[in-house]
């Protein structure tokens, strides 16, 4: 992903794609992506300074900076850091809070530009109307998505980390538990019985049985992500977000939930709720596939071939939002 460093007010703001832009050709398919990346980035950039110089505020405020100030609870902390952004306080340090201040004003006017970005792109009749997903959710992962690398709706899911992988299924003679794990990833030893806390002396063996398909596994410790960690970040903000607003988002997050609740008991609800969560972020996925080819007319493969696994009914893009 590009990084733009951010350092003054009005340097933050790219007027043209960044120099390394120059390594995937520019698309005619997408014009203004190279500038939709960058400012997403920039946008990313202040806000993350924002965050990190308020919290360094904020420790300040609480006298965990051994300042010995009196310690107010968070409340006043965020009180204290909305009067800074409003210009009402310089904070107790006032470089720090005028810093604080740049970076917030740097972070709203790049959303604003954003926004404005965002507003134009193919998706946007669409997307706009997607309750729970606003310009900045919106924008940040259009940024890193390519339409025209992407030939399936599965070839988004498994830049963002949603892919199932298949797996290799395992079971244990002595008390049936088992253990589905993604072809060639190591066997911990040791298991619970099913249903209670006690290990279980028997031993995991190959099961043998068709293939299981199971959620793409997380890179090994120290091993490259095979995906975009931060758009399964942000798909998982998506997510989360359509399931608290989401409308017809919500109601297949619900119907998926309540049928793995039915067919999946022995799952703790965590569990259940992650696997509906992800598959709601996958037909979203799929529905801003679909539509981003249709705008830009370019060639749809059956939507929901690759949705197999999921078992997942297929309801169209247009149908989840609004009139
Ligand atoms: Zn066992």
């Amino acid at each position: 992903m590009i990084r733009v460093a951010v350092t003054h007010e009005h340097d933050a703001v790219p007027s043209s794609p960044p120099p390394d832009g120059a390594s995937t050709p520019p698309s005619p398919a997408s014009p203004g992506h190279g500038e939709l990346r960058a400012i997403a980035a920039a946008f990313e950039a202040a806000q993350a300074l924002r965050l990190s110089t308020g919290e360094q505020i904020r420790a300040l405020a609480q006298g965990r900076a051994g300042n010995g100030a009196a310690r107010p609870v968070a409340a006043d902390a965020d009180a204290l850091l909305a009067r800074i952004r409003a210009g009402a306080s310089p904070g107790p340090v006032p470089a720090l809070g005028e810093a604080y201040r740049r970076c917030w004003s740097d972070e709203r006017e790049l959303l604003r530009r954003m926004s404005d970005h965002v507003a134009r792109h193919p998706t946007w009749p669409w997307l706009g109307r997607v309750r729970g997903v606003g310009p900045s959710l919106g924008a940040r992962l259009l940024a890193r998505l390519e339409i025209e690398r992407a030939p399936t709706p599965s070839s988004f899911w498994s830049y963002c980390g949603l892919a199932t992988v298949s797996a290799d299924l395992f079971r244990c003679a002595a008390c049936g538990y088992e253990l589905a794990l993604p072809a060639g990833q190591p066997l911990r030893a040791g298991h619970r019985v099913p249903g209670t806390s006690d290990a279980c002396a028997g031993m995991l063996a190959p099961a043998g049985e068709s293939p299981r398909r199971v959620a793409q596994p997380r890179p090994a410790r120290g091993g490259s992500a095979p995906y975009d960690r931060d758009a399964k970040t942000l798909c998982y903000l998506i997510g989360t977000s359509l399931v608290r607003q989401g409308d017809a988002y919500e109601r297949y997050y619900r119907a998926q939930r309540a049928r793995l609740d039915a067919e999946k008991p022995d799952w703790i609800p965590r569990r259940r709720h992650l696997t509906a969560l992800r598959m709601t972020e996958k037909l979203f996925l799929a529905h801003l596939w679909l539509v981003w080819r249709e705008r830009l007319g370019l060639p749809i493969t059956a939507p929901y071939a690759e949705a197999r696994d999921d078992a997942v009914a297929a309801p169209r893009p247009w149908s989840m939002v609004g009139a």
